[in-house]
């Protein structure tokens, strides 16, 4: 990329928001283009209509947006977002059972309104960075024979009649994720569609706000009871955010989607594999009503197999590959994947090495989600593979062993969070831990912590 002037970002939530922060420190101007207005309040938007639902930051990506914005977590805080010990302030019931309350990482539990605040509160604070919002992206402009884009199309949102500008750049980035007309936009320019795999559970979200009731002391700061496939299909978490309220999100698999009226909403949570979640909202003063998502299943755009793949051009997030969210994420793929543009900057990479990069940080969420979700008869998508039922068969061992033992538990957050990939759980000394582990007596409910740091 011989120029290196400006570079036009298309979609303003996480993914948009994080590379348009690496391009800063590589170009001259950066313009970030969104279809949205952003509020000035912590709140969610209609175009990040999933930001209604529980968000949680695993350890890993926390540090990786905490290096690329140093003033966002200070900011949450000062919001109020708990900032929990994990699993210590937990009951976690997972599909192996009860987990023991170990001391092992921390989690930050927030709206997804309340993150993308702050963040776009400390990237809009810097120079050189234009933001362009009610504006809707409607293709890619290419040079001479088509084999660079060179900026985009775009027009006023909700007028389809104004007529198109065009906006040049030396780099765009599509961040509009899992809506994403990338693949049109491609064709126009005469490129092949990409191949796309879809792994789809039959997931769907509902969730609404509770009160924390006042003097509530459970022993106990959040909730995560989980589904216990094939058969229990029912997922339900209930953390606490700023505000003093409670997300509750009720989540089921396989078609077995949990309502949004009152009373179905309650049995729905009764339903789950303990009552305790039932338990604790069944008297709380709900502050919104239940909203529901079900626009969940894995889907993964194959644009690294794009040979002639244009230069100037760069697919990043949820519109390269979204993930059944239920494992919290998406969001920390986005963040390692922003740094991969930045390396592709520095090293002097094609935009196709970059694709490559993000298929790279997006493989071990894949395989962890669409390992869980072909767990259920009623997934649809490719055959499962005879080595999905091997690998389920460890992780199911690696579950128990995390439930029981401190060290194995630190090993499976790091997976699940990221930090490490998932063939590190087959590593010789977790292996002998998960073995050793076998012998420990499963746990009841339990109600208090241990203090057993990593
Ligand atoms: C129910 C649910 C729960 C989730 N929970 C978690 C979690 O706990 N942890 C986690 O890490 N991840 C979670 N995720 C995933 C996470 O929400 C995404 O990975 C994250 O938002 C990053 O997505 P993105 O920025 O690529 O795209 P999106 O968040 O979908 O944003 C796309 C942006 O592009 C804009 N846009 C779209 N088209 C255009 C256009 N033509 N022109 C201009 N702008 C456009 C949209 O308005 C929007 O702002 C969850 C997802 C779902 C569905």
């Amino acid at each position: 990329m011989p120029r290196r002037e400006h570079a036009v970002v298309v979609g303003g939530s996480l993914a948009g928001l994080l590379s348009a922060r690496v391009l800063l420190d590589h170009f001259e101007q950066v313009t970030l283009l969104e279809r949205d207005t952003f509020p000035d309040e912590p709140v969610s938007r209609p175009g990040v209509a999933q930001g209604r639902h529980l968000h949680v930051l695993w350890d890993h990506g926390r540090g990786l947006i905490n290096g690329l914005l140093p003033g966002v977590e200070a900011a949450m805080l000062a919001q109020g977002a708990p900032d929990l010990r994990l699993p210590a302030d937990f009951l976690w019931l997972t599909s192996g059972g009860w987990r023991r309350r170990f001391d092992t990482a921390r989690m930050l539990t927030f709206s997804r309104g309340l993150l993308d605040w702050a963040v776009r509160k400390e990237l809009f604070a810097r120079p050189r960075l234009a933001v362009r919002t009610g504006v809707e992206v409607t293709g890619l402009t290419g040079s001479s024979g088509d084999e660079t884009v060179t900026g985009v199309r775009y027009r006023e949102r909700g007028d389809a009649s104004r007529t198109e500008e065009r906006m040049p750049a030396d780099l765009v980035v599509d961040a509009t994720g899992r809506g994403s007309h990338a693949p049109e936009w491609l064709a126009e320019l005469g490129r092949p569609l990409p191949r796309e795999t879809k792994i789809d559970p039959l997931l769907g979200y509902a969730s609404r706000y509770y009160a924390i009731p006042s003097g509530f002391d459970p022993g106990w700061k959040a909730l995560y009871i989980q589904a216990g496939p094939p058969r229990a299909r029912r997922t339900g978490g209930l953390f606490p955010q700023e505000g003093g309220r409670w997300i509750c999100s009720l989540s089921g698999a396989g078609g077995d989607y949990p309502p949004t009226d009152e009373e179905g909403y309650l049995e729905y949570a009764r339903g789950l594999r303990d009552p305790v979640l039932y338990e604790a909202i069944k008297d709380a003063e709900p502050l919104t009503p239940v909203v529901s998502f079900r626009r969940t299943a894995g889907h993964r755009r194959h644009y690294e197999r794009i040979r002639s793949w244009p230069e100037g051009f760069a697919a990043i997030g949820d519109s390269v590959c979204a993930f059944n969210p239920i494992y919290g994420q998406g969001i920390t793929v986005a963040a390692a994947s922003a740094l991969e543009l930045g390396r592709m900057l520095r090293e002097d990479r094609t935009t196709r090495w970059f694709q490559k990069r993000v298929k790279r940080a997006g493989a071990g969420a894949w395989l962890i989600s669409t390992g869980e979700d072909r767990r259920y008869a009623e997934t649809q998508g490719p055959p499962v593979p005879p080595h999905t039922r091997v690998i389920n068969a460890y992780v199911d061992l690696a579950v128990r062993a995390a439930n029981v033992d401190p060290e194995s538990c630190a090993d499976m957050l790091d997976v699940l969070g990221l930090a490490k990939p998932p063939t590190s759980l087959f590593r010789p000394a977790s292996l002998a831990r998960v073995i050793a582990a076998r012998t420990k007596p499963p746990v009841d409910r339990p109600w208090s912590t241990e203090h057993a740091s990593r």
